[in-house]
């Protein structure tokens, strides 16, 4: 099956069990302070959960665009270097609003993956939540109950509140969860160490695939809980991982969600791309550099064609970073001194053409934006790595870039800190981050010093002043704000 064909199947799944397929929400979260990317397909749904807003249909799926570069979910420094965690991730999602409940999302999540999509039985764990006593929770045994209905008993895992308890925040709607696996190693070595014990452990083989949330609490202000009404269902799947499953893959980057990319990639810097490299390998860097530069095109374009420019602060602060550092991989390891990652753009506009059409129908747009913040960005990137090399030379003994140095590099040059940080683990050094802090505050200081004096944001120019032209400010990327300053 292709990518097209899993997610049409999922949808046409959930519509056959009398679900509204809605569309996905942007990327971009503009109206809640606690949220600046949509990083769960529950995201949207948020008001129904907590009583705010009526549902208009009791049963819902979709697929949801997610972003996990910040806040509680952070994915950023796993991509490139695991197989399976993306900046940028389709969630296909299913929901119950006081609907159905547990026995029918487990029925229908085993009927899915095991009638619909044909998966293995064998290969597949489910968990569910051991309960706490410390916390005066249950355990979860209904969903127990349910699972064994379907699946071997060795096979059913119980979880930790970690994994398997699901909250909202601090209040609100939270409840147990059932997780399930998929365990895609060979059957050779399924023999030798069994699946059930590498179930959350971080092995790149054994990956949970699908999560689902049973919201049948209200955690209170004091901390108890009481139960909800409604019970609602909130279920969210990785389409990626889905895809590398059903198309038989030890990578979601060799599907066909990332292979069309990631073959262009390889084809214009004139290199291979090796999906079996492993750290230290020779080409280990070049299979990184493809592979993050292959995700990180889709969260800035995605970012953007949501309605998130690159910018100096906050939500287009992330954005920059996360164009950024794919610039320096695509720079330093493959070669690509000049703007190349907005090339990408066209090719993802076409792959998501009829599923999200907000990025094909302002392509056009989201590639300029691309190009101008690369061109900008590669004007101090040589400049930079060199100043890195130097300072790594400089520092060879105690191998740690001081904040001073982390500061210029940011400050001059243009490196997000984590950039920075990035760079200087690659070689073994570390960074001074409090010392980085020092510098920040010191600037801040001086910027706050120099506006006390210069009250306007410009400045009325009187008859016989001299004017400098200093640039365009950099923190615009699209209406350039050009800059004067009076001598
Ligand atoms: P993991 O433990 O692998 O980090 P998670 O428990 O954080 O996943 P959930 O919050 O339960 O993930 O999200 C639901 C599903 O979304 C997961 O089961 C997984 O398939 C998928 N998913 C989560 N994070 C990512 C990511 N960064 N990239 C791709 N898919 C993801
Ligand atoms: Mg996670
Ligand atoms: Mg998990
Ligand atoms: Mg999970």
């Amino acid at each position: 099956m292709t990518a097209q064909e899993i997610r049409q199947a999922f949808l046409d799944f959930f519509a056959s069990k009398g679900h509204a397929i809605v569309p996905s929400a942007p990327i971009v979260v503009k109206n809640d302070p606690t949220l600046m990317f949509t990083n769960a397909g529950m995201n949207q749904f948020k008001d129904i959960f907590l009583g705010e807003a009526p549902a208009k249909f009791p049963r819902v799926a979709d697929t949801q665009r997610c972003l996990r570069v910040s806040g509680k979910h952070n994915d950023l420094e796993e991509v490139g270097i695991d197989t399976y965690h993306h900046t940028m991730f389709e969630m296909l999602g299913n929901w119950s609003f006081g609907d159905y409940f547990k026995k029918e999302a487990i029925e229908w999540s085993w009927e899915l993956l095991t009638s619909v999509y044909g998966i293995d039985k064998d290969r597949l764990y489910v968990t569910y939540f051991e309960g706490d006593e410390k916390e005066g929770l249950a355990k979860d045994q209904e969903a127990y109950d349910f699972w064994k209905q379907y699946v071997d008993e060795s096979r059913i895992l119980p979880g930790n509140k970690k994994d398997n308890f699901w909250e909202m925040g601090e209040t609100g709607p939270c409840g147990p969860c059932s997780e399930i696996h998929y365990d895609g190693r060979s059957d050779e070595e399924r023999a030798k160490v069994p699946g059930a014990s590498l179930v959350n452990a971080d092995d790149p083989n054994v990956i949970e695939i699908w999560n689902n949330v049973f919201m049948q609490f209200n955690r209170l202000k004091d901390g108890n809980l009481q139960p909800l009404p409604n019970k609602h269902v909130d279920t969210g799947m990785g389409f990626e991982r889905l895809v590398r499953v059903l198309q038989d893959k030890t990578s979601n980057y060799d599907t066909d969600v990332f292979q069309p990319m990631i073959q262009f990639i390889a084809e214009k810097s004139g290199k291979k791309y090796n999906a079996s490299a492993v750290p230290g390998d020779a080409d280990w860097n070049d299979a990184v550099a493809m592979r993050v530069m292959a995700d990180h095109i889709r969260a800035i374009s995605f970012a953007i064609s949501d309605g998130q420019l690159p910018s100096n602060n906050k939500a287009g602060y992330v954005i920059r970073r996360i164009l950024r550092r794919a610039v320096r991989y695509a720079y330093q390891y493959l070669g690509f001194k000049e703007p190349f990652l907005n090339q990408l753009v066209p090719l993802l506009a076409e792959q998501f053409k009829g599923v999200f059409d907000e990025l094909y129908t302002q392509k056009d747009f989201v590639q300029k934006v691309v190009l101008e913040e690369e061109a900008s960005f590669l004007r101090t990137l040589e400049n930079g790595l060199n100043r890195f090399d130097q300072a790594m030379g400089a520092a060879e003994s105690d191998k740690i870039i001081s904040g001073f140095t982390a500061f210029e590099l940011s400050d001059t040059f243009g490196f997000p800190i984590d950039l920075t940080e990035l760079i200087a683990r690659e070689s073994g050094f570390s960074v001074d981050l409090e010392g980085f802090e020092i510098e920040l505050q010191k600037q801040k200081d001086r910027s706050r010093a120099a506006t006390a004096i210069d009250t306007a944001d410009w400045v009325v120019l009187q008859e016989g002043d001299n004017v400098e032209f200093t640039g365009y400010d950099e923190t615009e990327t699209v209406a350039h704000v050009i800059k004067y300053r009076k001598v």
